[in-house]
């Protein structure tokens, strides 16, 4: 090798050595979609991508909000005018993988999570971002919805057309849509070429990867306050959701009525306070969190155990705390004196 060449060959390895050790930076934005401020960071070596990928996410976001709230003019409101019809119709391919995925983990739940009670949450006055302020609805209107027994399972699908067998099916994918939403973006962050990433929509969240040098660390918000009640660390893919009451209510004549609805008895869920799940997915999480709160503290863990989840947390209304083994092993309860709490084996 002659010197020249000696030194270019130097000069390109110290170069690569660089480029090998160059430093991952954070980049986060807010971003605003299903009524809450959506926090993406991202950990990556290289600004253009973290942009183009924030670009992108917002772009993704923004579709499935337009798309899939229940109660706009939009691709779902022309699916909810079509469904009482009976009749056999294109639901539109965004959403289709929704309502397939919400039919099985309604059928896992025992019918606990079922996102075809919309006229339920509608009744109670659920349907809007903003809380109601009351009454709660009249008892025949209850009763009336109850006996028309409004399921995920009576819609079929055939292809990309679907119909329902029950008019009084009203979809409403408040429960859902948030985590299958952050799943979408993580699986575009990952088309983009990104490893690192949290995905954060008001305390719902999935991160991948890692936090720079370190493990993601992860607040729970304590229902009572502002404060947070434990901590969890995430490093690889996971999916931390939480189904509070405090989350949507109002009080009337002295009671508190809240937006997760029985589909049992068409009223607010009884027992539970909040239930997080932690999961290795959103969408699974998010509806899982859902169909605890509504099981109650007594019938979780056979509803957690039916829908495959391990991991869960559940503050009853007493303020008491019950955690399954894995999450105790997983948790950390924050504190001076961090609360009592008990475990629940899953059968
Ligand atoms: P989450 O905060 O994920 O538990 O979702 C609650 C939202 O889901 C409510 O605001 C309603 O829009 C809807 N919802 C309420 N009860 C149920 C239920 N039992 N199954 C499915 N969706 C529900
Ligand atoms: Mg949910």
């Amino acid at each position: 090798m002659t010197r020249r060449r000696l030194a270019l060959a130097t000069i390109l390895l110290a170069l690569g050595l660089l480029a090998g050790c160059s430093q991952q930076e954070p980049y986060s934005e807010t971003l605003l979609a299903f009524g809450t401020l959506v926090d993406v960071t991202i950990y990556t070596d290289s600004p253009e991508a973290a942009q183009a990928a924030i670009r992108a996410v917002d772009e993704d976001l923004r579709f499935m909000h337009e798309n899939w709230n229940a109660w706009r003019p939009n691709t779902l409101g022309r699916v909810n005018l079509l469904l009482p019809t009976g009749e056999w119709f294109s639901s539109g391919p965004s959403l289709l993988p929704l309502i397939e995925q919400s039919i099985a983990l309604s059928e896992q739940s025992e019918g606990l999570f079922d996102p075809a009670i919309g006229k339920l949450v509608g009744l109670w006055g659920f349907q809007s971002d903003s809380a109601p302020e009351g009454p709660p609805p009249d008892e025949g209107q209850i009763e009336l919805l109850l006996e028309q027994a409004p399921r995920m399972t009576d819609i079929q699908i055939d292809g990309i057309r679907i119909r329902s067998t029950n008019p009084a099916v009203r979809l409403d994918f408040g429960a859902f849509a948030k985590g299958y939403a952050v799943d979408r973006v993580i699986e575009r962050l990952r088309e983009l070429g990104i490893q690192d990433a949290i995905v954060n929509a008001g305390g719902d969240l999935r991160a991948i990867g890692r936090h720079g040098n370190r493990d993601w660390r992860v607040g729970i918000r304590h229902p009572g306050g502002d404060g947070v009640i434990a901590s969890l660390q995430i490093a690889g893919d996971e999916s931390v959701f939480t189904s509070g009451d405090y989350e949507r209510y109002f009080d009337w004549e002295g009671e508190r009525y809240h937006h997760i609805i029985d589909p049992r008895n068409g009223r607010p869920a009884q027992g539970v306070t909040s239930v997080t799940v932690l999961h290795d997915n959103g969408a699974e999480a998010d509806a899982a969190a859902t169909a605890l709160f509504v099981a109650g503290p007594d019938d979780w863990p056979r509803i957690a155990a039916r829908m495959g989840i391990d991991k869960v947390m559940v503050i009853d209304a007493d303020g008491g705390i019950a955690l399954t083994p894995a999450m105790a092993g997983r948790i950390r309860l924050e504190g001076d004196e961090p609360a009592p709490f008990t475990l629940r084996e899953l059968p």
